[in-house]
């Protein structure tokens, strides 16, 4: 949440700024704002998108090599012009752009205030940077030495760049969990939440860790930590193309990356799945086989879309290779002194890897002996970086909010896990396993397949997108493809919409079934079929709408469902990577008719780093 950026070098910083903002405006888009130093600190912040800023910025003359850009998702103040970022300090000579929560903001503000600041804004961000003013004021020091103290007095988290007026060659950053990446150029330094606006000057990058802050002063960087210990900085080769990051021809990035799927799916695959050996590579688990065959439990944790995926790996890790497993969400579990032993092992999933209450929950974990496995998209991310092993999803970046690759390459990495560690417990047999594994293989030609229908799902599409209410129902591994059709659909078209398990149906929501309600069920000919037809049949009864998702060449449903769409067939436990795809796409063109903003959603940012 927040996407910050910031530029030192020799170019004109304000095209890169904004250029920088539009990569990370996925991170939030409540308001966006620059500060430009050449001799003057010029601070120009608007309510709204990046485009509302540039048309603020109009043809005022900002020219610097030296600025910081912000775009908002707030958490403290209301998003209007006050709130948004860069703030200032009192006398107007110090500015900053951050990203967390500043928790002990609040008596901070207090002491401030009696001596003698007044703040502008109703954010905890304005606090810190009158924080640094005062602290370097009263003890003569340096700038980096104020922000390095003030740091130490913050309680929550932090990703910041601070400009100052008194040195046009400086930019200080810092980080505390929340991400924050530095490009090192010829001569120029970037500074910003992800590698995205980046990639296109360097791909020498440096990650800064928890509690260390950075100085880029006089054309070098110096890394140090809060107890003002020099680092050396681990520069890494960028790895992220320029076209990942673009639409490529398609109108928003969620439709781009669920046209991906095949592509994103193989990824995952990639240099682990080797059907015509008949092998699975899954070196991550390797280093620690043992633990993983003798473990007493996995626990799952991730947030929204991620612990959907962890649902679906329950009942894959169940059934493959019988071993208990728990799925919590990650926000729960760390508030809630839970049993975890040293024998436990916790799978925190997560799309970026930044994810706040993931991360506070593996260190939860981590503290009471758990082996900790993460399944992240993004290389080098706090959870990739703090969990003992891991697999990365290799999906490339996503940008649109509501997430569709990330989802399915996560179910593709639980699947191959549970299949691999299955194999080694011994129990699925090696003609069960053969089977899945050829039936994982052929999962991005399948969904190319369910893609070329795309056109289907906008025809059903127009007759619902004015419906209030969806419910979406389905049984054991269609349970939690429902749950996930339901967020997605809520998410981006803001209609309300509920995923039960099919059979609770009768057990509650079937009260609100009448001929206004539309009924997606995920009906795939599976071990629960004939049960899920009975379950048809009641909500027909009761008038309402079916839309079924069913497996190919099905007749019985078609009969009674008033739309169908076709997916082809797979074993059970690979339906979700197929079952979701149709799903997704109603979501997609629901919200479009409904004339909404499908990749910035209200409300929602991507890579949630605030609690
Ligand atoms: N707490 C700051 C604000 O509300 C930053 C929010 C964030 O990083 O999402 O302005």
């Amino acid at each position: 949440m927040c996407g910050i950026v910031g530029y030192l070098g020799k170019r004109e910083a304000l095209p890169v700024i904004i250029k920088g903002l539009k990569r990370l405006e996925y991170r939030g888009y409540d308001s966006a704002g620059v500060a430009m130093l050449n001799g003057n600190l010029e601070i120009v912040k608007k309510k709204g998108k990046v485009s509302d800023l540039e048309a603020e910025i109009g043809t005022k003359k900002l020219d610097a090599t030296l600025g910081i850009g912000h775009t908002r998702w707030a958490t403290h103040g209301e998003p209007n012009d006050k709130n948004a970022h860069p703030h200032s300090s009192a006398d107007g000579k110090l500015a900053i752009i951050h990203n967390g929560i500043i928790e002990n903001y609040s008596s901070i503000k207090k002491e401030l205030e009696l001596s003698g600041h007044v703040f502008k804004s109703d954010t905890d961000s304005e606090v810190l940077i009158h924080l640094i003013e005062e602290i370097k004021r009263q003890n003569q020091c340096s700038i980096d030495e104020a922000v390095r103290l003030a740091l130490n007095e913050v309680v929550g988290a932090y990703a910041i760049v601070v400009l100052s007026k008194d040195d046009d060659r400086m930019m200080i950053a810092a980080r505390k969990g929340s991400p924050l990446v530095i490009g090192i150029g010829e001569g120029e330094f970037f500074v910003a939440s992800d590698a995205t606006p980046i990639i296109e000057y360097t791909n020498n990058v440096t990650y800064l860790n928890d509690r260390e802050m950075a100085v880029i002063k006089d054309g070098s960087l110096t890394v140090k930590n809060l107890e003002n210990v020099t680092k050396t900085p681990f520069i890494q080769k960028l790895e992220l193309d320029l076209e990942d990051i673009e639409k490529g021809g398609y109108p928003h990035f969620m439709l781009k990356e669920i046209f991906e799927q095949p592509k994103s799916v193989r990824d995952a695959m990639r240099g682990r799945l080797v059907s015509r050996e008949h092998h699975l590579f899954m070196s991550g688990m390797d280093q620690y086989l043992n633990r993983f065959i003798n473990a007493d439990r996995l626990i799952l944790i991730g947030c929204g879309t991620s612990w959907h995926a962890g649902l679906i790996g329950e009942y894959l890790f169940e059934e493959l290779s019988r071993v208990p497993v728990e799925v919590e969400y990650a926000s729960e579990f760390r508030y809630r002194n839970p049993v975890v032993r040293e024998q436990d092992i916790v799978i925190a999933v997560s799309q970026s890897g930044e994810t706040a209450d993931t991360l506070a929950a593996i260190e939860l974990a981590k503290s009471k002996g758990a082996l900790i496995f993460g399944v992240c998209n993004v290389v080098g991310s706090s959870i990739a970086r703090i969990a003992d092993a891991g697999a990365y999803l290799h999906a490339g970046p996503e940008i649109g909010v509501a997430s569709t690759k990330a989802f399915t390459s996560q179910v593709t990495i639980l699947a191959m896990m549970a299949m691999y560690l299955g194999l080694k417990k011994g129990t699925i047999s090696m003609s069960q396993y053969q089977e899945l594994l050829l039936g994982l293989d052929s999962i991005p030609d399948k969904v190319t397949k369910i893609l070329s229908k795309a056109d289907e799902i906008l025809t059903i599409s127009k007759s619902f997108y004015q419906a209030r209410n969806f419910l979406y129902l389905g049984r054991g591994f269609n349970f939690p493809v429902a749950l996930e059709g339901a967020l997605k659909l809520k998410e981006i078209s803001y209609i309300h919409a509920e995923g039960y398990p099919a059979a609770e149906m009768k057990h509650g929501p079937i009260a609100l079934i009448d001929e206004d309600m539309p009924v997606v069920f995920i009906a795939t000919k599976d071990s629960s079929y004939e049960k899920v037809i009975s379950n048809i049949q009641e909500v027909k009864a009761r008038k309402g709408k079916v839309i079924a998702i069913v497996t190919e060449g099905d007749t019985e449903i078609k009969s009674m469902a008033d739309f169908t769409f076709e997916i082809p067939s797979i074993s059970d436990a690979l339906v979700p990577l197929l079952a979701v795809v149709p799903l997704q796409l109603l979501s997609y063109h629901i919200a479009i008719l409904r004339g909404c903003n499908v990749d910035q959603p209200r409300n929602l940012a991507k890579s949630v780093t605030v609690e």
